[in-house]
């Protein structure tokens, strides 16, 4: 078996994996990166990137029609075979080979194929063993959980993998979870033609987000046209002639063409030898982490991105990557944006984005904390906008320290609003001094203004 020596062997090329691998060679340090399937991981090929595109055609074709003059210009349907061929762009036809020059460029050795720890410091990829001076880092990511109802694994169920490639629009279509995934891929399938029925077993679909924010969602992708059950749990599922049929926990039954399941992840923890190190997860599989990101078997074990369970997000994985490379290289870096609350956003039409707590949340976790509710589109900059678009913007205030502790904007492209809000909760910016955060007119940034007017300060 060969034997080769780095300093860090990173396990999983996916986002968080790829971004530590960066920082480690921009570091000087040697780099050895393992990749089963394609660098650049889920995000890019099977997740993030191709569901965005698949959704922005949808929602600059609605958000024309809400625009007086444009909606006269623009009557036609969507052109279903040109948005897919450009999603196919975006996702690279699933070719890595621009990623791999990347690496190359870095000076990082790419090894195809599974990585499993063997023993302390010691990865095996195939018949290579790679030994790693200083660090191994686990970022191997997670996979959709097939939840175990009967029949359903015989019922040829698609993944996130299937939904984000398809190559022909499906006639009609059941989703199994009303999450992100969920509610953006109905969204998604339904603008592009599928009929959709997006059942979930909650009371709300998006249940983490604030409730206002989860029923305007609801109500714009029932008027799009998506047929939403909530409160409503899978019982069976059977696949016949083509038909996928399900029966929910209220004796009804819906029926699709196809039938996606949106329920969540599991981490890629199987067979990759934590046990051979002492390595710990936790009930569902996850790799347990201390804020340094170290996976506890002595100071050269760690796990980042999804694998770790913290925040299942690309932009999370990558902070933890930063983390995790600022421990490596003998530098301070503790992560603590997770417990406040990661950025998010759910890009449905209306947007939902939002940081920190919910107000149920804060005031769960017994702090005095009140909420401000504002029109997201109650601003002159809005005007230029849609006309009559949906959303409701809302901050919640700790009373207490007088700062910001959580932020939901939805409405028509509000992600680019979250920045802001996400640094006034990092930075606890107390809301007095934010009065003098001054948004330029006529921006629809001014929904800060509205807030802190509607505040009182
Ligand atoms: C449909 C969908 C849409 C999403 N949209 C967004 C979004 O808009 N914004 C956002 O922030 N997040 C989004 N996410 C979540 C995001 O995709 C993940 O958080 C992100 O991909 C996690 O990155 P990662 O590097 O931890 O893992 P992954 O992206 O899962 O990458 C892990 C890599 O490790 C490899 N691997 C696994 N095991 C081994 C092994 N033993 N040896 C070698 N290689 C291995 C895998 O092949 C993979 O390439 C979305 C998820 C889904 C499903």
């Amino acid at each position: 078996m060969p034997e080769h020596e780095f300093d860090v062997v990173v396990i999983g090329a996916g986002p968080a994996g790829e971004v530590a691998a960066g920082y480690l060679s921009e570091g000087g340090l040697s780099v050895a990166i393992a990749e089963r399937h394609l660098v650049a991981g889920e995000c890019s090929y099977y997740a993030c990137m191709p569901s965005k595109a698949l959704l922005r055609p949808g929602e600059l074709l609605a958000e024309a029609g809400r625009v007086p003059g444009v909606a006269e210009a623009v009557t036609g349907e969507l052109e279903a075979d040109a948005v897919l061929a450009r999603r196919d762009e975006i996702i690279h036809d699933l070719d890595d080979s621009s990623q791999v020059e990347w690496l190359d460029n870095l000076g990082i050795k790419l090894f195809r194929g599974d990585g499993r720890i063997d023993g302390e410091r010691r990865v095996t990829v195939g018949d290579d063993t790679l030994v790693a001076k200083r660090a191994v880092i686990v970022s191997t990511g997670s996979a959709a959980a097939m939840p175990p109802i009967d029949g359903l694994a015989d019922a040829e169920p698609w993944n996130n993998r299937n939904a984000t490639t398809a190559k022909v629009v499906p006639e009609s279509m059941i989703i199994l979870g009303g999450g992100p995934v969920g509610s953006e891929l109905a969204q998604a399938w339904n603008s592009l033609g599928t009929k959709v029925i997006l059942v979930e077993g909650a009371p709300q679909i998006l249940s983490r987000e604030e409730r206002f924010a989860a029923d305007e969602v609801a109500e714009s992708l029932r008027e799009q046209g998506v047929d939403i059950r909530v409160d409503s749990k899978a019982t069976a599922v059977r696949r016949e002639e083509g038909t996928v049929s399900m029966t929910l926990s209220d004796g009804g039954e819906v029926q699709g063409g196809e039938i996606l399941v949106a329920v969540g992840r599991k981490p890629n923890t199987e067979d990759i030898g934590l046990e051979s190190v002492g390595a710990q997860t936790n009930d569902h599989g996850f790799i347990e982490v201390d804020d340094r990101m170290r996976a506890g078997a002595g100071e050269w074990l760690y796990a980042i991105g999804d694998v770790n369970g913290r925040a299942l997000l690309t932009h999370m994985g990558k902070y933890q990557a930063w983390v995790a490379v600022e421990t490596i290289l003998g530098r301070e870096a503790e992560a603590v944006a997770e417990e406040i609350g990661s950025p998010h956003v759910t890009f449905t039409d209306p947007q939902v984005a939002s940081v920190g707590k919910t107000l149920d949340q804060a005031i769960d976790e017994g702090i005095n904390a009140t909420a401000t509710d504002v029109s997201t589109s109650g601003t002159a900059g809005a005007s230029f906008y849609g006309k009559d678009t949906a959303g409701t913007s809302r901050i919640v205030i700790d009373e207490d320290r007088g700062v910001i502790i959580g932020a939901t904007f939805v409405g028509f492209e509000t992600a680019d609003f979250l920045h802001a809000a996400t640094v006034a909760v990092i930075g606890e910016v107390p809301v007095k001094r934010l009065r003098h955060a001054i948004t330029s007119f006529p921006s629809r940034s001014e929904v800060w203004l509205k807030l802190l007017e509607a505040y009182g300060v």
